[in-house]
């Protein structure tokens, strides 16, 4: 059994630094944005393609500039004087999202291409990609008594289509900038990411945000009844944002892990039943479920095995499920009872 090793300080420590988050007008650049700029640093630049007033965070004092990053200029534009980038642009959502429009989600290719081109030219010191449990081998997630997915099983690669194989290619660029010109590159593979501040309807929503509106509306229209994609037997593993922000500052600076993907997730294994129960019990109301079996709902089981975070970091994703879903419940409700006020949901 591998020991563990006491977690040093990897995190960023030079406060004057000039940092770049790609994606910051989305949920996890969003949030990364609040954590660099809360832990006191003062030179960061948030970059979206969305107008402003569709982000989901503006915090004051951070540059925010709206550039379509699939454009080489925008991205070299994006990245002037950088030292650290964290690139977390992409075009994607949950299963509905991309089981749907794989078109869109290999099109991040393009976004993956000239940010890492653009952050060597700028003399980049340390450049995170945000990649996905996307990228492993689909064959290994058939059953949802899923035996965890270790960093290895990515290969022979048979990752999820359009989505999945995006992630892998954008991984191999990151690993080559390193082995053919050293550029410091940092990849971690996010096991669903929950939390305030995030996508919680239209489309693009993930599971936790998707059950705590469908429940937060049956409460407020007094329905007895919720609506489940599948059967309610896929398991997954879902990460508290406050843990994905913080794994993705320690790995970005532990240059034991330049260029060797990680997981970022929790290993506590729930199934899409559970999920709903906990919410349920959050919100005090017990609904009857109607599967729907033809709706998107992705692999049968994926779970996240943390041997290598735990070896390397001494740390892995700990937020109690239940405690990280009882503070995304209470922002949902909220964004909901603005939206029905007629009020902006975002801040
Ligand atoms: P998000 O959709 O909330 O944020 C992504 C942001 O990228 C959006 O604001 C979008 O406008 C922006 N974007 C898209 N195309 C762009 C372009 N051409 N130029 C500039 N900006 C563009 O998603 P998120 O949940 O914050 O995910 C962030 C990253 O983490 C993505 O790379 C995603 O694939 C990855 N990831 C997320 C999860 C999760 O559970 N949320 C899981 C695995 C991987």
């Amino acid at each position: 059994m591998p020991q563990t090793r006491k977690t040093n300080k990897s995190a960023a420590v030079d406060k004057d630094i000039q940092i770049v988050i790609a994606g910051a007008g989305g949920f996890i650049g969003g949030n990364l944005a609040r954590y660099f700029h809360d832990k006191g640093f003062n030179r960061i630049r948030a970059v979206d393609k969305k107008p402003l007033s569709a982000w989901y965070q503006r915090i004051p004092g951070v540059e925010c500039l709206c550039l379509d990053l699939s454009r080489e200029d925008n991205c070299k534009r994006a990245v002037e004087g950088a030292r650290e980038i964290y690139q977390l642009a992409a075009d994607m959502g949950g299963m509905g999202f991309i089981e749907r429009f794989r078109i869109e989600c290999l099109r991040s290719v393009l976004i993956n291409t000239h940010m890492i081109e653009s952050a060597y030219k700028a003399g980049c010191e340390r450049y995170f990609y945000s990649s996905s449990a996307c990228v492993y081998n689909t064959d290994l997630q058939k059953d949802p008594k899923v035996r965890a997915l270790k960093e290895s099983d990515a290969y022979p690669a048979l990752s999820e289509r359009g989505y999945g194989w995006e992630k892998l290619i954008s991984e191999m660029f990151c690993q080559e900038y390193w082995a053919e010109r050293r550029m410091k590159t940092f990849i971690a593979r996010f096991h669903n990411v929950y939390g305030p501040w995030g996508t919680w309807t239209g489309g693009r929503e993930k599971a936790p945000a998707a059950i705590c509106r469908k429940v937060i509306q049956s409460v407020d229209e007094g329905a007895k009844t919720i609506d489940i994609w599948g059967d309610g037997t896929q398991t997954r593993s879902f990460m508290y944002i406050d843990d994905c922000v913080k794994g993705i500052d320690r790995i970005s600076h532990w240059d034991e892990l330049i260029a060797t993907p990680i997981n970022l997730g929790t290993s506590e294994l729930v199934s899409v039943d559970e999920l709903v129960s906990i919410i349920e019990k959050i919100a005090g109301v017990k609904l009857r479920r109607r599967y729907q079996p033809d709706a998107p709902r992705g692999v049968a089981g994926r779970n996240s095995d943390n041997t290598m975070i735990k070896m390397i970091l001494g740390w892995e994703p700990d937020t109690p499920l239940r405690l990280g879903l009882k503070k995304t419940y209470q922002w949902i409700k909220n964004q909901y009872e603005r939206r029905k006020q007629g009020k902006s949901t975002v801040d």
